[in-house]
């Protein structure tokens, strides 16, 4: 395989490419194809992006109907018939049933676009520049979501400028089973010396996919709702990775029967891999001005129409995410053989995760390598998360065949036992 043309011309900071060194050339639902013909089943699934698989079929279709009628693709965000279709669908299919009403922010395409939005929002409209975000917590990396975000490697990289205007918590579990993280928050707001600005709001993930697969359990996130209405502080559900079914319903936060007054959302909202993200608020916290933020993709007409398609096809009824939970069943019970496995071994490990956003903790980030890039050899694309990619986790397209699912399962179980008896 030709990678040359790469090596020289792509910059250094490309991730990805460098633990599946391959040249693929086409994609079908959970399975990529190499240009040398090799098949791949894909755990990975473009970070959580692919919910619906690779081109799948009915999307692609609603995409090409829409671009032979010659529909609008670019519009900046004027108003389109695709638009229409997209907020009608959203307002039918997914606002209504689950009792929410919100208005739509269509910022620029990428996840970090809603997250600057969101918190640039909630700041306005409290008059307070204070964002509590978690431990662990990945929010993007552009200045305003990077000072949010944890992790040191994408700190570090902002050639020193300090990032501002964030305090961080312990996210659930962060202080052990035992402590409720929660209490120290609430500790802070009452305690005039605490040391804590009053935040305009909370923003966090219900189950952290880049910080490694860590589950908020469903009574920290009521608490956490109910912590941010008794001190007038927004909650932004972060549900650009964990949402779109990912964890077995539409929105992460659904399980915890909570109402965020902002969501935000991306990779998987277009349903097919285009970019495409928002930010979902209360009406009342619409506080922009005209024009007041802005952008030129704002609501690729493309994405619309196949974000459509896939409302109507998925999100109709509870099929697909009693499917959805029947097949992280699944995962997690043979993650957790998996764990034991390891465990027997010498290699401590535990299984976690909700639906099918889940993870097998194997505590050293070069066990996690191993068991992935054998894992690669043997025809499985699954990558790694946590602070030190300690976390083997799964995102499979929800849409994956039962075969391909039980298959890429078989691999990762022969490159645990590889992992194992080369120890
Ligand atoms: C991926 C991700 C983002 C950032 O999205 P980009 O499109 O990469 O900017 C933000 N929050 C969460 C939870 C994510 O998983």
């Amino acid at each position: 395989m030709q990678t040359q043309t790469f090596e020289r011309m792509e910059s250094n900071v490309r991730t990805y490419s460098r633990s599946f060194p391959v040249v693929f050339t086409k994609a079908q639902n959970a399975r990529l194809t190499d240009e040398e013909g090799r098949e791949y089943i894909d755990f990975l699934a473009g970070a959580g992006t692919l919910n619906y698989g690779h081109n799948n079929a009915h999307l692609k279709e609603a995409m090409i109907d829409y671009l032979a009628s010659d529909g609008v693709v670019h519009g900046l965000d004027m108003w389109t018939k695709a638009k229409r279709d997209y907020f009608d669908t959203l307002n039918e299919l997914i606002f209504k049933p689950r009792g929410l009403d919100y208005k739509v922010h269509l910022p620029g395409p990428t996840g970090t676009n809603a997250v600057e939005a969101a918190i640039r929002l909630a700041r306005v409209a409290k008059g307070r520049h204070n964002i509590v975000t978690f431990t662990n917590g990945f929010h993007g990396v552009t200045m305003g979501a990077l000072a949010t975000t944890g992790n040191r490697k994408f700190r570090e990289a902002t050639g020193g400028i300090p990032t501002q205007g964030a305090s961080f918590l312990p996210y659930d579990g962060y202080m052990g089973e035992h402590a409720d993280t929660l209490d120290y928050f609430e500790k802070l707001l009452g305690d005039k010396s605490g040391g804590l600005d009053i935040p305009a709001a909370v923003i966090v993930e219900t189950v952290q996919g880049e910080g490694g697969i860590n589950v908020a359990s469903i009574e920290w996130l009521k608490r956490l709702e109910s912590i941010c209405r008794e001190h007038d502080l927004l909650l932004i559900i972060d549900d650009i990775q964990a949402g779109c079914g990912r964890t077995g319903k539409f929105f992460s936060f659904e399980h915890a029967g909570i109402k965020p007054d902002m969501v935000t959302n991306s990779k998987s909202l277009s349903g097919f891999g285009l970019p495409f993200a928002h930010v979902l608020m209360r009406p009342e916290l619409d506080q922009w001005k005209p024009g007041q933020y802005n952008g030129t993709f704002r609501g690729f007409n493309l994405a619309m129409v196949t974000a459509t398609a896939a409302l109507k096809k998925y999100w109709s009824n509870d099929t697909f995410e009693r499917d959805v939970q029947r097949k992280a069943r699944i995962v997690e019970e043979r993650f957790q053989t998996l764990a034991k496995r390891l465990s027997d071994n010498g290699m401590p490990a535990t299984e976690r995760g909700r639906g099918l956003m889940r993870g097998i903790d194997v505590v050293d980030g070069d066990i996690a390598d191993a068991i992935t890039g054998k894992a690669f050899e043997h025809g499985l694309i699954i990558e790694t998360s946590g602070q030190a990619g300690e976390v083997v986790k799964c995102l499979c397209p929800l849409t994956i065949s039962d075969e391909d699912l039980i298959e890429g399962l078989d691999i990762l179980e022969k490159s645990v036992d590889a992992v194992i008896s080369g120890r």
